[in-house]
């Protein structure tokens, strides 16, 4: 959808920016501005349009009352351990996996370099797992194995280069709140070990450095008994086949990669494939693994994976992984993770078109474009929860407004209370709906502030930017404020950073006025809490432009759109016909409450 505007400032210097494209400057007094808008056409299809209107409109909007003093938030971050001063390059995963015994043995070859000169070498492996022996380039060396990390006493000066190898073995265990780690479950009467490692479950299972900033490319050798079959991230380059029967399966991520993406499943899989062109025309496999009970389960669901790429490489940019492959492998949990290329998917989400969805829009917002800290973590859901939106508006004609209307309670105080921001990095996942669906409420609340044009582009020079590294909240900020074309601190601090929503209160009215008529729309957020702002010059209020669609009573309508950053604002416009009706935000633009009966 293009938006057209053409606006003629006979104001007081009112730029096009002031008027529509950035918030103003609060005066604090009556606000005097007047602007002409002329021919002000949205293009919106969905509204009957039978007659374009053409009227000359003032837009008044007035401020006034004083602030209430209400409690303000602040962030209370709370981070973990600092990673030490190493970059790791290369891992290599070579693991025996024995399923009855729920154990494995493994031998992990870390490649990588010192950031800055250390003598301690740390890595993170659980406690509860044994370390056999450590070799520094190619040397046995001491190390203690406590708290949760591998220490290796070694001086490295700052660049310095190095190979550590990690032999260990044990029965790995779960952690943390879905819980993460390697799963030993069975379906069928058959095995299957599986693994999800996020945000904090690598080192379950495997000696690294946990951090999803430090992105590696990682080979995985996995050893199984006969008649597994092993799904991993990358390409399968080869399968050998031992005397006793056992099988390695050899795959390699190319591509950077974190930590909390690397995955193995392995049981009696069936595989299908299907295959994906590229806008270049390069083919790319889908490769399917799935439980021989629900193969036609998958069949089913599983080939919109196709078209979900296809609409997404459209939006954002080209599927990143194309030299290698998507796939997606059943597993024996609740939900799906979204495995660089190769997505895990719990049998009950087999069927799940939008969960589909979901897992292969994270291949661009959460794997090609990490979150530099868990704090971040909203980067990676909030994109992918709008991408089902994007897919479902695309594919179906869907109005994403009113898709995330049904995703929201539509209280201040209710599901989508929290802060998107994740204030404890330790426990990212703690409030799922803030950082899931308020995300990806800000994400389009972003697209509504662009417009369709800029937005895209925003987003696909943030992807470009940030490709097979990390980027924080603050980059994202830095690329939308760009394409903007001016500072959107203002709206990371109302909608990321701090919790809660605007609730407003509209009315409006109509009187004759000279040959035409004269519309007041009168405007309050009556939230009490204060939205918190750096520079305190800013009202501590919500900053956002509004719509108002009027209709008439010959079917047609009109949208007005005003800025509104003030607590209690009238905009006032001269029309040539009066209205019958006006409905605020009727799009779903904005995350908000509204007050019932108030109009
Ligand atoms: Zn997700």
């Amino acid at each position: 959808m293009g938006m057209r505007e053409r606006v003629l400032d006979v104001g007081r210097g009112a730029s096009l920016k002031r008027a529509w494209g950035a918030p103003r400057r609060p005066s604090g007094r009556a606000e005097l501005l007047f602007i002409l808008l002329i021919g002000l056409s949205l293009g919106i299809p969905t509204l009957p349009r039978r007659e374009a209107l053409r009227v000359f409109e003032i837009e008044k909007g007035r401020a006034w009352g004083r602030e209430p003093s209400g409690p303000t938030f602040q962030i209370r971050a709370r981070r973990i351990v600092e990673p030490p001063p190493l970059d790791i390059e290369h891992y290599v995963l070579q693991l025996t996996l024995f399923p009855g015994e729920r154990r494995l043995e493994g031998r992990v070859t870390i490649r990588g370099r010192a950031t800055a000169p250390t003598d301690d070498v740390r890595i993170d492996l659980v406690a509860t797992l044994t370390v056999a022996r450590v070799l520094l380039d190619g040397a046995p060396v001491p190390f203690t194995h406590a708290e949760d990390r591998v220490r290796v006493s070694a001086s490295l000066a700052a660049g310095q280069t190095f190979t550590l190898v990690i032999e260990y073995g044990g029965q790995p265990t779960l952690v943390g709140r879905f819980p993460s780690g390697m799963f030993f479950s069975h379906h069928s009467g058959f095995p299957v070990i599986a693994t999800l490692s996020q945000p904090d479950g690598a080192p379950t299972w495997w000696p690294c450095v946990d951090d999803p900033a430090d992105k590696a490319t990682a080979d995985l050798e996995i050893t199984v008994p006969p008649g597994y079959v092993v799904a991993s991230n990358g390409l399968l380059e080869d399968v050998r086949l031992h005397p006793d029967g056992w099988r390695t399966y050899v795959w390699r991520e190319r591509y950077p990669i974190a930590t909390y993406l690397i995955s193995i499943a392995a049981t009696n899989f069936v595989e299908f494939s299907d295959i994906y062109v590229a806008r270049d025309g390069t083919a790319m496999p889908l490769l399917y693994f799935v439980y021989p009970e629900h193969l036609d389960r998958a069949q089913r669901t599983f080939p919109v994976t196709r078209e979900a790429l296809r609409v997404f490489a459209e939006l954002f940019g080209e599927y990143p992984f194309l030299a290698e492959k998507y796939g997606m492998a059943e597993f024996p949990w609740g939900g799906a993770m979204e495995h660089q290329t190769m997505t895990s998917i719990g049998s009950s989400a087999l069927l799940s078109v939008d969960t589909i969805v979901h897992e292969a829009a994270h291949q661009w917002w959460g794997n090609m474009v990490t979150p530099r800290t868990w704090h971040d973590i909203w980067l990676s859901e909030g994109f992918a929860t709008y991408g089902e939106i994007l897919f479902r508006e695309r594919m179906y004609g869907a109005d994403p407004g009113q898709l995330l209307r049904q995703r929201d309670d539509g209280l201040a105080s209710g599901r989508l209370g929290g802060t998107v921001y994740a204030e404890d990095a330790t426990d990212p996942f703690d409030d799922i709906p803030a950082i899931y669906t308020k995300g990806a409420w800000v994400v389009h609340m972003l697209r509504y502030l662009l417009g369709e044009d800029r937005f895209f582009a925003a987003l696909r020079e943030y992807g470009r930017r940030f490709a097979y590294a990390n980027a924080s909240t603050e980059d994202l900020q830095r690329v939308f404020s760009e394409f903007y074309g001016a500072s959107l601190e203002w709206f990371f601090e109302q909608w990321v950073y701090a919790p809660m929503r605007p609730i407003y209160a509209f009315s409006w009215s109509v009187q004759p006025e000279g040959a035409g008529y004269r519309l007041r729309l009168r405007l309050e957020q009556r939230q009490t809490h204060l939205v918190p702002r750096r520079d305190p010059t800013r009202p501590p209020v919500y900053i956002m432009p509004v719509e108002f669609t009027l209709r008439y009573a010959d079917g047609t309508a009109d949208v007005k759109r005003a800025w509104n950053q003030a607590r209690h604002e009238e905009f006032t416009f001269l029309l040539e016909r009066p209205p019958v009706s006006v409905a605020f935000d009727e799009r779903g633009w904005i995350l908000k409450e509204v007050l019932k009966g108030e109009s």
